[in-house]
């Protein structure tokens, strides 16, 4: 092992038998949407093809449905032709011309799939979609395990080494396992051996039809965090079962999709579901089954790979996001340079979102993830000089971008460090990831060799006087003044006093704004200093109900929130839902982890004033003396405005100026878009 450090076990080749990998990192499937049309193939390769070169071990794609009936949504990637094997040619080519493995994924969604021509084991509707499920016949399920046989032909006719097929997260294969999805009575339903039956079956007849040279990953579901999913024993005599049947690995499934328990969000604590592989892995080697388990699930370092292996937790490690966010994370976990990489934060706003949105997925830290063949960083044809003002997301996004590229950079930050409003995000509870992109962007100014000047408010003239040949302008937002009389009172505070400077609040508080900035005011206040669950495995679990699935069938229980630190009440003008624009994955978390701390949200008020008592506020059209809502401090999250004092100047005196980040438009900002358009400019230049 020792031949591998600074990594020993994620490092180490993994020899399965007719093939070796070269490490212990799976690159876990991760819906992009470029598998959707053909027209995105060649993007799809230059994806691929660019984590090959980053050394991962095996990589898998995103889904592909097996016949119509397994599409995801209507017209989504599907393998079911001779034809479309063809197509898949260039990417299976891209990536073996970089030395790098790959097997497809075959997605079969059963009720999942948002189109009316849905099947699954029993007429059960799912609470994802609109769309019943037709019940299958005896003959109907054939001809589905038929679809999945062809499919893993068609793949290694393609050129791939392996298929995934896909057993977990509540897609068609699980239903058929629990009781809830499969009411059957035949065959195929009623004991756990009917159930189990055509996982088995179709793992069976795959590897009859591809040989034995050939990688078959299954995914299965070993916690399914759902009322009435598998109990332990049964998900542990699958696994047996599996093995036997054929596969060649068996990786985890953590959760179906309609589970209440956050299981990637970035409020997730790190590995917080490796035990679970770990236990898997210790009653298949009981029996004698020796096959590789992968664990899996936010597991976003080098090091913490390297210490779930170490710790039995599984054979190999599955990282899907995080080798969007950073494509050579292997190399340069192999070079000893793990603080160089650019980690994923694990907040799904351009992967997941995207993908649920039916976007093509990206990378908020990485925009040119999936993007490689139209977002290229190539070297400056003539070195310029160029100002970056402002060091928040969209400012070292830009300047790390031009350095690299062979400009000389200044980046002027008024602050004593880098990062703009990244300082206040990462002391929220559950967003200690956010830490990260700031190391990263420090590493990035070192390695670049942008000349960083911190505490230096910098203004038009001084730029101007300077001659660069370009300023970028990242100055950021101010807050929005909404203008509330009382607001200058002791007891009102803003979000920048609260989470940047630190000012006392008291017991009872009324925030005003719901926004994105409104939410994380309220998770910080109503947490106890010091306690984020996302920090404390035992807590967290504990928080969202995750049990033992060995004690509970599907591994929930009542979810034991600790108490709130103090009373929140969150407020907004309009009458909708709360919380509206929030992550379209994420934002129900956002919601049910404020409603466990017991914060009330109040809609359509009007803001009257701020008296020594509290927040005045009124409904509708009505607005005499309001009603009182007694709190001790009100802090203010009423949105934001841009800062671009500097940019008129500038322009006037015929500096060239671009303008990025909050300072170009505060509407809807966020550090997606600030790091898109940092990156993309910079790129021009
Ligand atoms: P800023 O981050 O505001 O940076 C501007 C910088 O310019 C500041 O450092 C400032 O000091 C500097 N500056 C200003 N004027 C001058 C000058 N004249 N000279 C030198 N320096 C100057 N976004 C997300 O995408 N996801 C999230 O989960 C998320 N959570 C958030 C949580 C909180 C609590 C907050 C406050 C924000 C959050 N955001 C989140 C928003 C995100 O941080 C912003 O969209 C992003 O920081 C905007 O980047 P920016 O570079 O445009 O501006
Ligand atoms: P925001 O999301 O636009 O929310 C502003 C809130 O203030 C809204 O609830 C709005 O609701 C209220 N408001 C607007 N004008 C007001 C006024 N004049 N008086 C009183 N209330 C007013 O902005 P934000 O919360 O400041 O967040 C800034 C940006 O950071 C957002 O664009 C967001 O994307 C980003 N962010 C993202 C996350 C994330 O998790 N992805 C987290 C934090 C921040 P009403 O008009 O109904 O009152
Ligand atoms: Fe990770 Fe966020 Fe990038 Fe998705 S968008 S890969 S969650 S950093």
């Amino acid at each position: 092992m020792t031949a591998h450090a600074p990594y020993p076990h994620l490092l180490a080749p993994l020899n399965l038998g007719f093939t070796t990998l070269p490490n212990r990192v799976l690159m876990g499937s991760m819906h992009t949407g470029l598998e959707d049309g053909r027209k995105h193939f060649p993007a799809l390769a230059a994806y691929f093809a660019e984590r090959a070169r980053g050394g991962v071990g095996l990589m898998v794609t995103g889904g592909f449905a097996p016949n119509i009936a397994g599409w995801t949504k209507p017209f989504a990637g599907t393998l079911a032709t001779s034809a479309a094997a063809r197509r898949h040619r260039v990417v299976t080519d891209a990536v073996h011309a970089e030395g790098g493995k790959i097997a497809l994924q075959i997605l079969h969604t059963g009720r999942y799939g948002y189109h009316p021509f849905i099947v699954a084991p029993s007429r059960v509707q799912s609470p994802i979609t609109p769309f019943k499920p037709f019940e299958l016949s005896a003959r109907g399920i054939e001809r589905q395990i038929r679809a999945f046989v062809r499919c893993a032909k068609l793949a290694r006719e393609a050129g791939y080494d392996g298929v995934e097929v896909m057993g977990s997260e509540g897609y068609f294969i699980n239903q058929f396992l629990v009781t809830h999805t499969n009411q059957r009575t035949d065959a195929w339903g009623g004991a756990y051996e009917n159930r189990m039956r055509l996982p088995v079956e179709i793992v069976q007849r795959v590897r009859e039809a591809v040989g034995r040279d050939f990688i078959i990953i299954y995914r299965l579901s070993m916690l399914d965090l759902i009322p009435d999913g598998s109990s332990w024993p049964e998900a542990v005599q699958l696994g047996k079962a599996i093995a036997q049947a054929g596969a060649t690995i068996i990786n985890t499934g953590i959760g179906w999709h309609e589970a209440r328990v956050p299981t990637i969000a970035t409020s997730v604590p790190r590995g917080a579901f490796t035990w679970v592989t770990k236990k898997m892995r210790a009653e298949l080697r009981a029996a004698g089954v020796t096959v590789p388990l992968v664990t899996s699930n936010r597991i976003n370092t080098p090091e913490v790979a390297e210490q779930v292996l170490a710790d039995g937790c599984g054979d190999m490690v599955s990282l899907a996001r995080p080798l969007l966010a950073d494509a050579d994370f292997v190399s340069k976990a192999k070079a000893g340079r793990s603080d160089d990489i650019n980690t994923c934060i694990a907040c799904n706003q351009a992967c997941l979102d995207h993908a649920f949105k039916n976007e093509l997925a990206t990378c908020l830290v990485n925009p040119r993830a999936a993007r490689e063949t139209v977002l290229i960083i190539k070297p400056a044809s003539s070195r310029k000089r160029v100002a970056v003002v402002g060091a928040g997301p969209a400012g070292l996004a830009a300047a790390t971008t031009l350095a690299e590229r062979g400009h000389a950079v200044t980046l002027f930050e008024a602050a004593d460090r880098i990062g703009g409003q990244f300082n206040m995000a990462k002391r929220i509870p559950g967003k200690e990831e956010f830490h990260e992109t700031l190391r990263y962007f420090g590493r990035r100014i070192e390695s670049t060799g942008v000349d960083l000047r911190l505490n230096t408010r910098v203004a038009a003239d001084d730029l101007i006087a300077q001659c660069f040949d370009a300023v970028f302008v990242a100055t950021g937002v101010l807050p929005r003044d909404p203008k509330i009389p009382g607001q200058d009172g002791p007891n009102a505070l803003s979000y920048i006093d609260v989470l940047a400077h630190g000012k006392p609040v008291g017991e009872r508080v009324a925030i005003i704004g719901a926004g994105g900035i409104g939410f994380d005011v309220a998770e910080f206040l109503v947490t106890p200093p010091g306690h984020s669950p996302t920090l404390d495995l035992h807590a967290w679990l504990a928080e969202w109900g995750v049990a033992d699935p060995a004690e509970v069938r599907g591994g929930v229980v009542r979810p034991k929130p600790a108490p709130p630190a103090r009373r929140v009440m969150l407020l907004q003008r309009k009458a909708g839902k709360f919380g509206k624009n929030l992550g379209k994955t994420t934002g129900w978390i956002h919601r049910a982890s404020l409603a466990m701390k017991d914060v009330e949200m109040i809609g359509g008020v009007n803001y009257e004033r701020i008296t020594p008592q509290g927040l005045f506020v009124t409904y509708g059209e009505e607005r005499k003396d309001g009603q009182l809502i007694e709190c001790d401090t009100v802090v203010l999250c009423a949105g934001q405005v841009p800062l671009r004092e500097l940019h008129p100047p500038l322009q006037t005196a015929g500096v060239t100026v671009q303008l990025i980040g909050g300072a170009d438009e505060a509407a809807e900002l966020d550090a997606k878009r600030a790091i898109e358009q940092g990156t993309r400019l910079a790129a021009a230049v």
